[in-house]
């Protein structure tokens, strides 16, 4: 069997696609790093102002049906996903995220999909991991990295626009994003009587066997995406890609965070995923692990080398799962 890998470049984003057995389609886009600036400020200053009055009416009839009951004022609904679409992809990440910076390469059109026949679907891309950024400063992080890290940032004019703090690490524990259709039709077309796809999540003992993963067998599929990167005001490296490897009978997902600010603290959360044709399950693993650079006896080769690095630091928290695909019976409701 040889591998058929179709590639498209259209609008900057150079998109590979992969078929693997007949369930997935496996597909990873990249282009060029987020602009700084807003690329078509006369559509998006309307539409932001179109969100923003919608979030103040919103507010306004909360108070006034609030009585004197003391209710509490509802916050404003997220902005519609049609305002969203509208907006360019630098505004849309601001309204979305609200940071108060992004990071230096914020790689807003790469991502790696998994598409099951079923229409279950995994997505590891760069929105959904910064939106897992806590909006709290770093604890126990107070060190000249952070401070230089405001001081160059000091002119960004969101920066002093919002004055809003947050973990200027990017830390995430983000797990890729996982998607289902509602309802699979049946083949003529009706959803009635057709199925529903849900995972079930399910804690595990059972880890993905590294030993398989070291055999010899063959590479049908490889690749990988960077979702961001930032130096930390030269302060050292917080970034997060994932790569991909399909093989004859399985395929192994590894997305990783790296932290390192310099003599300070080395971080990392790794997510890996792996699944073995003919089961109905993905085996997935998060392990955060993190140490303060003065509590390491290692050389700075190693603490530059994310993969030599990993053999060194302490794990501090392993979740594993099985992620079961399933297709239920769609019912349809009754009203009695
Ligand atoms: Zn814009």
């Amino acid at each position: 069997m040889s591998a058929t890998i179709e590639s498209s470049d259209i609008n900057n984003i150079h998109e590979d696609r992969y078929q693997y057995t007949s369930d997935w389609l496996i597909s990873t886009k990249r282009s060029h790093i987020l602009q700084s600036k807003c690329v078509s400020p006369f559509i998006c200053d309307k539409t932001k102002t179109a969100i923003a009055n919608t979030a103040a009416d919103t507010v306004t009839d909360s108070l006034t049906n609030a009585g004197d009951d003391g209710h509490q004022q509802q916050p404003p609904p997220p902005p519609s996903q049609m305002d969203l679409d509208r907006l360019c992809m630098t505004c849309r990440y601001e309204q979305i995220l609200e940071l108060p910076h992004m990071p230096d390469m914020t790689y807003a059109n790469n991502w790696l999909t998994l598409v099951h026949s079923s229409g279950f679907r995994l997505e590891f891309n760069c929105l959904d991991a910064l939106r897992l950024v806590s909006r709290q400063l770093p604890a126990h992080l107070k060190v000249d990295a952070a401070a230089e890290w405001m001081k160059a940032r000091a002119d960004s004019e969101f920066t002093k626009v919002t004055k809003k703090v947050f973990d200027w690490t990017f830390t995430t524990d983000y797990k890729g994003t996982i998607t289902t259709s509602s309802v699979v039709p049946t083949t003529d077309g009706h959803e009635d009587g057709g199925s529903v796809v849900v995972v079930e999540v399910v804690d595990t003992d059972e880890r993905i066997d590294i030993e398989k993963l070291k055999s010899k067998d063959e590479i049908l599929f490889y690749d990988e995406v960077d979702l961001f990167e930032d130096e930390l005001a030269d302060h050292g490296v917080a970034k997060l890609s994932v790569k991909i490897r399909v093989m004859k009978q399985s395929f192994f997902i590894l997305m990783r965070y790296f932290l390192r600010i310099d003599n300070v603290l080395v971080r990392m959360n790794d997510t890996r995923l792996y699944h073995e044709v003919g089961t109905d399950y993905i085996l997935r693993e998060y392990t955060h692990r993190d140490a303060y650079v003065r509590d390491l006896d290692i050389s700075t080769a190693v603490l530059i080398d994310p993969v030599q690095l990993s053999q060194h630091l302490p794990a501090i928290d392993i979740q594993c799962h099985k992620l079961y695909i399933k297709q239920q019976q769609h019912q349809q409701q009754t009203k009695i």
